[in-house]
């Protein structure tokens, strides 16, 4: 097994000079040493062939007992020094101080084919920024994150990776609904790789600390090594870089739209400066098209998260940003026009993604009105989003009366589909088909582009808690199985039919499939 490692961050930015593993505030640092705790026995569940390759690893590397110590952090590689980040954040509205790296380890950054990725583990024991919690990882969560990583990769949505996911053989308590019932739970550990792993809270916890000198560096660091085609940093280019980065959330967030992605906690902690969807914990599908919902136990009440709301989180978690960038420009006029820019910029985005949702190549003034009266059917009654526009790219202008035939199938309760209700949506398909003879393509043509943007295999909430019950009995199949389902998700599979359905009625209400907590 060869690794290029050529390690940046903790070669580049000012490290805690501590080096005992306790709990503690960091100051003037960007991150601290640490080791991965050793875990009992330690089994390989899955690897990612395409992020092996990425990192030029072999299927063969992978099950080498050096890759097993090595994903599950038992050995560290020899002159690689691993560390855990300093960074804070906004947690539901709220400044939470230092948050940092309390249960996730970074290894060492690999250079692959001009590609700089870090290797970070997720679950391998306390860090200085654990808090009052173990930095373990559950089996379920882990399963969860490793699943969706590589799914939301292939369905094209700027994500972190997973390269591998393993069983520590330890075991973890959990009180998963907060309920005063822990128990005892399987541990894991999740390798996850990214270009890198810096959040808004990165930045955000130096500026609160007012460490300007290492806020500085972390910012020209980042310039430096991921957006290097700004130029060298000067207060523009710290304007240029954050315009970048609302840029990249807003094609982040809008994918998330198109495929009915919730993230769940979109703290600012949770926000990628490489705008990469990261930290996949209570996220959820979203099955029924209700704006208004939120997979998240613990943001229940204020639905802060729900998935209507993600864009206006998108730009709130933005200002925090500006605010921590702004001791480096010492103006507030560029990062402002930004911020200003950004509904302007997000609706724009949101239109053409909707546009290629139905089909429509051309620009036509009514389309904002179609996509509008689109969104407020779907939510009439309980319809599946997936479904719906999968079989929606089988419509043609000559069978408008067939149009809510051709979509049944994501209603769940067809007898919610009223006279009225039903009268809306003929309505609405006779707009859809008017608008449809402007174009130009054919219906094979139009079937294909919106097959290509209406994804018909996501990782229903149900789907995902089957493969954990069943690895939860030391059964990986059905890992495998999704695992490989999810990497075409906008091709056919036929042999994979069973998995496009609506969620099934059991799954409902039920804990893991409809209701996650933060408890991982
Ligand atoms: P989250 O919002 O779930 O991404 O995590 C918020 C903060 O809690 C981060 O600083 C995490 O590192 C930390 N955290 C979450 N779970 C654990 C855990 N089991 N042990 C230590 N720290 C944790
Ligand atoms: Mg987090």
């Amino acid at each position: 097994m060869k690794l290029n490692v050529k390690d940046t961050f903790n070669k580049e930015l000012p490290a805690d000079p501590v080096q005992e593993n306790e709990r503690r505030q960091v100051h003037n640092a960007c991150f601290s040493y640490v080791t991965p705790k050793k875990t009992a026995t330690p089994k390989l569940i899955h690897v990612s062939p395409e992020m092996l390759d990425h990192i030029g690893l072999t299927m063969e590397d992978s099950s080498s007992n050096d890759f097993l110590q090595l994903v599950t952090g038992n050995t560290v590689l020899p002159d690689t020094k691993p560390y855990a980040m300093c960074y804070g954040g906004h947690q539901f509205g709220h400044w939470a101080g230092q948050l940092g790296d309390g249960r996730a380890i970074n290894l060492f950054e690999v250079n692959h084919k001009h590609q700089q990725w870090a290797l970070q583990l997720k679950g391998s024991g306390e860090t200085p920024y654990s808090r009052s919690a173990d930095g373990l990882a559950v089996l379920r969560s882990s399963v969860r994150e490793y699943l969706c990583s590589e799914a939301m990769h292939h369905l094209g949505v700027p994500t972190t990776r997973a390269l591998s996911l393993a069983e520590t053989g330890d075991q973890v308590l959990r009180d998963m609904m907060y309920d005063g019932n822990a128990k005892y739970e399987k541990g894991a550990v999740v390798c996850r790789v990214s270009p890198s792993f810096i959040r808004f809270g990165n930045f955000e916890i130096l500026a609160a600390r007012k460490d300007h000198v290492a806020l500085k560096q972390l910012a020209d660091y980042t310039i430096k090594h991921f957006f290097s085609n700004l130029g060298a940093p000067s207060k523009a280019v710290y304007v240029a870089f954050f315009r970048e980065i609302a840029r990249r959330s807003i094609e982040m967030v809008v994918h998330w739209q198109r495929v009915g992605f919730v993230h769940g906690v979109m703290n600012t902690d949770n926000m990628s400066i490489l705008g990469l969807t990261i930290d996949y914990g209570p996220y959820g599908w979203l099955e029924d098209y209700d704006k208004g919902w939120t997979p998240n136990t613990t943001d229940r009440q204020h639905k802060r998260y729900r998935f209507g709301a993600q864009p206006d989180v998108v730009l709130w978690n933005l200002y925090q940003l500006a605010n921590a960038l702004y001791p480096l420009i010492n103006e507030a006029e560029g990062l402002e026009e930004v911020l200003q820019k950004f509904r302007a910029d997000y609706d724009q985005a949101y239109l053409e993604m909707m546009r290629s949702k139905l089909g429509l190549d051309l620009k036509c003034d009514e389309d904002e009105q179609l996509i509008q009266q689109l969104d407020q059917n779907l939510e009439l009654t309980e319809t599946d989003m997936t479904l719906f526009f999968r079989n929606l790219s089988g419509f043609t202008s000559e069978t408008v009366a067939e149009g809510l035939v051709l979509v049944e199938d994501a209603f769940y309760n067809i007898n919610e589909v009223s006279d009225k209700i039903r009268q809306q949506w003929n309505r609405w398909f006779e707009s859809y088909a008017h608008r449809l003879k402007k174009e130009i393509q054919t219906l094979e043509e139009r079937q294909e582009q919106m097959n290509k943007v209406n994804p018909k295999y996501v990782l229903r909430n149900y789907m995902a808690q089957l493969a954990i019950d069943a690895a939860n009995d030391g059964n990986y199949e059905l890992i495998d199985e999704l695992f490989t389902l999810l990497k075409k998700p906008y091709d056919e599979q036929p042999q994979y039919q069973k998995w496009f359905a609506k969620r099934p009625d059991w799954a409902k209400d039920k804990v893991g499939c409809s209701m996650l907590s933060c408890s991982s």
